[in-house]
């Protein structure tokens, strides 16, 4: 008897769980259309959307305008049913949102990060940071349903382990969800951090209702997103989209990764201004110089944007040489995976004449005439929130699509 009401129980919980996702993927819907799509028996549904509204999930939102007939009540999640924080973090900086469980940003807070990277320094900038975010948004703590980080390494996501960090790398092996569960008493999702602005992007940003598309993310590193058959891709070992660490060099630079002559060592942001400083040093004359107040240590992208756009020699070509090696690296993988969009992230308005429309005629050029055909290549749209939005979106995911995918299962087995 205990085993039937605890099966009634699990079941009842799946079938709440599936319908919650719909409600989620497909915005206000009727219960009609609810018991149509889910495939729930209509008294169930009933029963079941009485209980989600009771306890403050869903609310009635309205009815439907369109078709004849009796005017439906329509269902939404209940906005003010909670909240989650997505952190994103890199060398310089730590942005924190608070969203709300419909996936609207409702805070931000940006922060530098600590000057010394060691791993108890950062875990306390994290705890800081969300608990930070959550005051400042006005929400009741107790209202915290999940918590997402974007990392600047690479990840084992399922394991909620930070494995290492060639930008930081004291940040070596960390349990970071672990860590952040302890001490938030919510479930907490880890995830590399362009793999989060591509989710972002895609969902609300420049690539939507993209079914395959590429994210560039060009800045201390390069990284590459990978949206495939509209899924996030992420590779056997979640190691896919190194596009920084393919080799375009034969005798290059010692690159972060331990190889040689990889993207990143001609092309990164960091990459380039060790590039102008060199050139510096041996005397090349430069608008550079006096744009950083003559101090080497000063030099930013800023910097060598501003000089190439009023046609400073030094700026421009190290910016040309950088842009033929992303040409050739994105025409490759736009061959690789046939996209319809890639989006390009250079973090500067300045980068667009620079960097995106050189990377534009390049990829014309030398991608495949039938995968470039159609491809569109855009400069992708969400600011520097992307990251952190992208990692509140993915433990959304978790929270309300977890249960619904094993749900869903368990109703397709039953119709087939
Ligand atoms: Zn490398």
């Amino acid at each position: 008897m205990v085993t039937t009401t605890n099966k009634q129980g699990n079941k009842a919980s799946f079938y709440k769980s599936l319908l919650i996702a719909h409600v989620r993927r497909y915005g206000a819907v009727s219960r009609t259309q609810l018991g149509q799509s889910t495939r729930i028996r209509m008294p169930v549904v009933t029963v079941l959307i009485r209980d989600l509204i009771a306890r403050g999930i869903l609310v009635e939102s309205g009815r439907s305008v369109a078709g004849l007939g009796r005017k439906q009540i329509l269902l939404s999640l209940n906005r003010r049913h909670g909240f989650v924080v997505g952190v994103e973090f890199e060398p310089d900086h730590m942005m924190t949102v608070v969203v709300d469980v419909c996936g609207n940003v409702v805070t931000r807070l940006n922060a530098p990060m600590p000057a010394q990277k060691t791993r108890d320094a950062i875990v306390r900038a994290l705890i800081a940071a969300v608990e930070g975010a959550i005051r400042k948004s006005g929400y009741a703590p107790s209202a915290l349903k999940g918590i997402g980080v974007a990392d600047p390494g690479i990840v084992d996501s399922r394991e909620g382990v930070a494995l290492l960090c060639s930008l930081i790398p004291e940040w070596l092996n960390m349990p970071v969800r672990r860590l952040l569960e302890s001490r938030f008493a919510v479930p907490v999702w880890l995830d590399e951090n362009t793999r989060s602005k591509t989710l972002c992007e895609h969902r609300c940003g420049a690539g939507q209702g993209a079914r395959n598309m590429l994210y560039i993310d060009i800045g201390c590193g390069i990284g590459c997103g990978i949206i495939m058959d509209g899924q996030l891709y992420r590779g056997h070992t979640e190691m896919a989209g190194e596009l920084g660490h393919t080799r375009v060099l034969e005798n290059g630079p010692i690159c972060n990764c331990g190889s040689t002559g990889c993207l990143e060592t001609v092309a990164s942001y960091p990459a380039i201004i060790r590039q102008v400083r060199k050139a510096l040093q041996d005397g090349t004359q430069s608008m550079v110089t006096e744009l950083a107040g003559h101090r080497l240590e000063a030099i930013s992208m800023t910097h060598i944007f501003e000089a190439a756009s009023h046609g400073d020699k030094l700026a421009l070509g190290l910016l040309e040489r950088a842009v033929y090696y992303l040409g050739y690296a994105i025409a490759n993988a736009v061959n690789l995976f046939n996209p319809e969009a890639v989006l390009i992230n250079s973090r500067q308005a300045a980068a667009e004449d620079l960097i995106v429309a050189p990377i534009r005629q390049i990829v014309a050029r030398h991608a495949m005439r039938l995968s470039g055909k159609t491809l569109k290549i855009h400069v992708a749209r969400i600011g520097e929130e992307a990251g952190a939005w992208g990692a509140a979106m993915l433990i959304l995911d978790r929270l309300f699509d977890g249960a619904a995918g094993a749900a869903e299962s368990v109703i397709t087995d039953r119709h087939a």
